[in-house]
């Protein structure tokens, strides 16, 4: 197939917006991802022809949506080939299934264990687990990364014992754009059966996720990083685990029965897995926009996908590489994401005249402040690709960081 990409632009309607007369070059995908023409549509229709609560009635409408909604959990569950549809959670993002995971695991866990994460996490990855670890003073390990940027595997092999219980790490980084050696890990967690979560957000829309191959117990992932609207995030569990999953946050829409007697309640029955891990009013329309993203990405195919990026990233590495004045963080080897900075510059200014020139890239900590630590930077600027993402679009961000350049000298 012809991956025919000027066909493809055409789907994301932001894509032909001009600000002060310059076309949109969106290079924060890493952040967000832009939405396609079908994702926008349904989302008008739902409201104006379905709109209703679900799992809550009888009535048509909610009927309608129900059923909608384990059909896109069927349809998530194939998309990383979950084993079964009910090791499908809904959460709000990628945020909520890590402290979901923080809060619900800790129930079990006690001061003389530990948990280990790596130091290129994502906050995300790194507050739930440190706040959680001041109150039960379990150990909280962090793992170092070698000169490349990869989990450093002999340092986790170092900071295993028999007290671990948990390893949670990112499978791409969101920083340098580079993808850990995750099976490695999750083979040597298995031997001494410790639990493993991946933090996919980065990795879902720019790799094939197949989470049996993988064998991890947890992955997780936010649908707007995805081509979706913002408002879902996914927690997989697998289904031995399910069991062992705590609620952590209850309320309505979980309860199967609660025995009450003369003001005193006395126990509660929750309804079955993984319904019972989603508590509170789902936000339907998101989670019909993931769906009509995930069909989308389908319909392009994600290995024509993974190809046609796989040349965008290298062709702006090659450019990038080319300027002297560019320092490139982490190992050359990436999938989505370019992090780098501009010899005695700061990276707000780059940004800024990048911006100048309708070009958006992230600059700042990028929620990593252990990793900007680590390279003893307090920013960086940090180009991120999507399906979208065209070589006209490379070409005008390498022309203006040039011109940028030379002005600055
Ligand atoms: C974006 C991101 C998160 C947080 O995602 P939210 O959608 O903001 O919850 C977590 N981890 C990584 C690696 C990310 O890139």
């Amino acid at each position: 197939m012809i991956y025919n990409i000027n066909k493809i632009r055409l789907d994301f309607p932001i894509l032909k917006k001009r600000i002060n007369k310059k076309r949109i070059i969106y290079l924060d995908n890493a952040s967000t991802s832009q939405k396609p023409k079908i994702v926008i549509k349904n989302q008008t229709k739902f409201y104006k022809n379905y709109y209703s609560s679900v799992n809550r009635s009888i009535y048509t409408l909610s009927n309608i949506n129900s059923n909608k909604i384990e059909e896109i959990r069927i349809k998530i569950s194939k998309f990383i080939n979950a084993k079964s549809p009910e090791e499908i959670i809904f959460t709000n993002n990628s945020t909520e299934s890590l402290n979901f995971l923080a809060y619900s695991l800790t129930k079990n866990i006690n001061k003389n264990d530990n948990i280990i994460i790596s130091i290129i996490e994502h906050h995300s990855n790194i507050i739930p687990w440190y706040l959680i670890s001041k109150k039960i003073n379990y150990k909280l390990k962090i793992i170092k990364i070698n000169k490349k940027g990869f989990i450093n595997i002999n340092d986790l092999k170092k900071k295993i014992n028999k007290n671990t219980k948990i390893i949670s790490i990112t499978h791409i980084s969101n920083v340098l754009g580079i993808k850990n050696p995750i099976k490695k890990i999750i083979k040597i967690a298995k031997k001494k059966n410790i639990l493993t979560i991946i933090d996919g957000s980065q990795a879902i829309s720019h790799i094939k996720i197949n989470v049996q191959k993988i064998n991890c117990d947890f992955y997780i992932f936010s649908g707007h990083k995805i081509y979706a609207p913002t408002g879902t995030g996914i927690l997989y569990c697998k289904k031995k685990n399910l069991n062992n999953l705590n609620i952590w946050k209850s309320g309505g829409g979980i309860i199967a029965n609660i025995n009450i007697k003369k003001y005193k309640i006395n126990n509660i029955q929750f309804i079955n897995s993984p319904w019972k891990f989603e508590s509170g009013t789902l936000n339907i329309e998101s989670i019909i926009g993931l769906g009509d993203a995930i069909n989308y990405i389908n319909k392009i195919g994600i290995k024509n996908i993974i190809n046609y990026e796989k040349k965008i990233i290298k062709y702006t590495l090659n450019k990038l590489k080319n300027i002297p004045e560019i320092i490139i963080y982490g190992s050359k080897k990436k999938i989505s994401i370019i992090s780098f900075n501009v010899k005695n510059n700061h990276c707000y200014d780059i940004g800024m005249l990048l911006n100048q020139n309708g070009i958006f890239i992230r600059t700042g900590n990028q929620c990593a402040i252990p990793t900007m630590k680590l390279y003893n930077i307090s920013g960086i600027c940090r180009l991120s690709i999507a399906m979208y993402t065209s070589k006209k679009d490379i070409n005008t961000f390498i022309y203006v960081l040039k011109k940028i350049i030379n002005l600055k000298k």
